[in-house]
């Protein structure tokens, strides 16, 4: 392996596009949109200054990382050379099954495709390729950089070569694979989001408040980020939108996703992207508080 092409330079494919370029791969960053790749470009400068800050890098280190990134709005140049594609573009199941369709006509035929979907199946997404042996989910943890984790999701038809040289790649770019079947939610979101969404169900029956119950699972459980707030930080939408995939997935009641987050959703209250979720982030940086919503 040594070309890897990135689909999509945002939130995920920027820390993608870093971590394979760290580690001397040629990396081809590819978004539709000029400013996104821009705006990737800089985040990865400006992350990479930071480990140089730190010494845990050096600058000439700093300097063939961001060397060995070229960003292109052409799919089709981008992965023409590429060994593995992974795609990190925005969650929408028609708009990954019309790129994989993309990935499958213009990358070579022997390339491994991937995909970061958090969510969507990866049987499904093989399915519109003519290689569905060589299409495996890559599910990185955000941040990218920081995160060790990668879930590591073999769908239906993946071969056990492809899952055995995704897992070792994921080692040698210092993270810690962990190899899961293909069944929604994967294993991080089917645990994470019926905890989140239990939560939620806890505030809305009037247990407790918003700081009781992340203070009962911050100090009570040892997490770093009590579950609401980490669901502000997820986005609700999204949350909301696992639910679902859990919920239609399963044919399980216990996945319906409580009322209350369905009605902040529908209201646009979604967390930080949008100021005020469970706590309000009007302010800015870290001075955030409880929403008014949400006081007694
Ligand atoms: P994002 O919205 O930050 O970035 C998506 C990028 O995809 C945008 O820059 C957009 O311009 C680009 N894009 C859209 N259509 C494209 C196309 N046809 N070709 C190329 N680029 C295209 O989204 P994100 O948060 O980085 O999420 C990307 C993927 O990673 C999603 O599948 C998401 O579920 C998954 N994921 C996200 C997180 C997270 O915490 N954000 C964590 C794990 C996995």
């Amino acid at each position: 392996m040594k070309n890897i092409s990135v689909i999509g330079a945002g939130t995920m494919g920027n820390g993608i596009a870093h971590v394979f370029a760290m580690k001397n791969y040629k990396v081809n960053l590819i978004d539709i949109s000029q400013a996104s790749l821009d705006k990737a470009l800089a985040t990865i400068e400006k992350n990479l200054n930071r480990m140089v800050a730190k010494e845990k890098i050096t600058e000439s280190d700093k300097n063939a990382t961001l060397t060995n990134i070229t960003t292109y709005t052409e799919m089709k140049e981008g992965v023409s050379n590429a060994d593995l594609v992974v795609e990190a573009a925005t969650e929408n199941v028609d708009l990954k099954l019309k790129i994989f369709k993309q990935m499958d006509d213009n990358a070579p035929a022997d390339a491994i495709l991937a995909t970061n979907t958090s969510s969507i199946s990866i049987t499904k997404i093989a399915s519109v390729t003519s290689r569905p042996d060589k299409v495996i989910g890559m599910h990185f943890m955000n941040p990218v950089p920081i995160m060790k984790l990668v879930e590591v999701i073999r769908g239906y038809a993946t071969s056990d070569t492809v899952c055995d040289t995704i897992m070792k790649l994921s080692s040698d770019i210092g993270k810690v694979p962990t190899e899961v079947n293909d069944y929604p939610g994967f294993i991080a979101n089917r645990i994470l989001m019926p905890m989140i969404n239990e939560a939620i169900y806890s505030l809305y029956e009037g247990v407790a408040g918003v700081e009781e119950i992340d203070t009962v699972m911050k100090l009570g459980m040892a997490h770093p980020m009590g579950p609401l707030q980490l669901a502000d930080f997820i986005g609700l939408d999204v949350c909301l939108s696992i639910m679902r995939v859990l919920y239609d997935g399963f044919g399980n009641p216990k996945y319906a996703p409580c009322p209350l987050l369905v009605n902040m959703v529908t209201a646009g209250e979604l967390g930080r992207k949008s100021g005020v979720g469970f706590y309000d982030y009007s302010a800015g940086g870290k001075d955030w508080i409880l929403s008014p919503k949400f006081k007694k």
